[in-house]
């Protein structure tokens, strides 16, 4: 049986250090807002080359920390929109309606299933405060397009980088002048004024339970979000803000501090997997997953080289997303031949009883994606040997 994703076996390989990671935490006898978050904090912010980091409970968490920070801060206020791709994990949607903030929902391209840019112009209206990219499947979303939008209507941009942790983009905005960008390697996280990141298990950078991450150059921003995620309180029993409880414990960062110093090579081993797949599945039912253009948000879909997909650092590879028109069919044929797959997602955000709302809005490319897409079993512990199995009985699907 290939499992969809293997933690067990992704765990041990971290072995003994991560074992001895959280022994030392046990011994220390402090759990909460201490050494090891901190050095975590550093090392992460470092990683991700963003000014400041700050360690919340959950990706979740972390989005609706920036949110919340932004409306304290002044930025924005009840009722402001912000601008979202409706092809997403619902936790993204979740971040905007727990501050009651309004999400508008745009559409993705259908070649990189991240938001379509050419899109983005026409949705915004003098409520609009910020634009939320997400780094969907792991592959960055980053685009002169948005950028330049984001600096014609004075929006925050907003990047959801749960999926995407070590994507590097060759385009990123210099700091100096905002919505300008300039050539040059630039990670997700640190590509607009604030980004969230999730350390859930089944991340590429997961934590042995909940974990996540705001990272941000901005300082006022910075310091809101730390206050906020501990009762709205930087000072013991003074409280400027009507906080939450939302921190990164210090054995989670203590495991965080063992795997991230390998996430790239982890992420390079993904990548195998992916060139693997894209140059042996030949299925003629079966759309392969594109890559973005560097400079627009077009993807080009189809049968990358793996010498392309080696060198893209802008996708990590958090998933492995075809699509075929019989999707369920497929899926159940891979479980009958001992292939675990799954579905990101089934149900899209706007289609689901908790946004009953928004159930009117029409937006084909969304649904034609959630009806027709299934995620290949794809990590960093797979073997070539394990992915030429999916190769094989894929294609012989008819
Ligand atoms: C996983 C995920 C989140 C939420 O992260 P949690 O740590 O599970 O709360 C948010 N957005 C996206 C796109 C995700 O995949």
């Amino acid at each position: 049986m290939i499992k969809f994703l293997d933690l067990q076996k992704i765990t041990s390989s971290f072995e003994p250090e991560l074992s001895l990671a959280v022994a030392r935490v046990v011994r220390s006898g402090w759990f909460l807002l201490g050494e090891e978050t901190a050095a975590f904090e550093k090392e992460f912010a470092e990683f991700i080359g963003s000014k400041h980091c700050i360690g919340t409970a959950n990706g979740l968490d972390a989005l609706r920390l920036i949110l919340k920070a932004y409306i304290e801060i002044g930025v924005m206020e009840e009722g402001d929109e912000i601008i979202v791709p409706a092809n997403t994990f619902i936790a993204t949607i979740l971040a905007i309606t727990d501050n009651r903030l309004r999400p508008v929902f745009v559409e993705p391209d259908i070649e990189t299933y991240n938001i379509d840019p050419i899109l983005i112009e026409q949705a915004v209206t003098d409520k609009t405060k910020a634009i939320i990219v997400v780094h969907l499947y792991g592959q960055a979303c980053w685009y002169a397009e948005i950028t330049e939008i984001a600096k014609k209507y004075n929006l925050k941009i907003i990047e959801d980088n749960a999926q995407a942790a070590g994507a590097v983009t060759m385009m990123h905005s210099a700091p100096v002048a905002a919505g300008t960008q300039v050539p040059g390697p630039g990670r997700t996280g640190s590509l607009g004024d604030a980004a969230g990141h999730s350390f859930y298990p089944g991340k590429n950078l997961g934590a042995l339970g909940d974990g996540g991450a705001v990272t941000t150059d901005d300082d006022e921003l910075a310091s809101a979000v730390r206050s906020i995620a501990n009762y709205g309180s930087v000072q013991k029993y003074v409280h400027n803000h009507k906080g939450l409880n939302s921190r990164l414990d210090e054995i989670q960062a203590a495991v965080l501090r063992v795997k991230l110093p390998r996430l790239d090579a982890d992420n390079q081993l993904r990548r195998v997997i992916a060139g693997f797949y894209t140059s042996n599945i030949c299925n003629p039912q079966i759309v392969l997953p594109g890559l973005a253009k560097q400079d627009s948000g077009k993807g080009e879909q189809g049968s990358h080289s793996p010498d392309v997909i080696l060198n893209t650092l802008s996708h990590v590879w958090h998933l492995f997303v075809i699509r075929h028109p019989e999707r369920d069919r497929l899926r159940k044929y891979l479980e009958e031949n001992d292939i675990q797959t799954l579905i990101h997602y089934p149900v899209p955000p706007h289609k689901q009883r908790a946004y009953a709302e928004y159930s009117h809005l029409n937006l084909p490319v969304t649904g034609k994606i959630h009806r027709e897409v299934l995620s290949l079993p794809i990590s960093q512990v797979m073997t070539l040997d394990e992915a030429g199995k999916v190769v094989d009985i894929v294609n012989q699907f008819r």
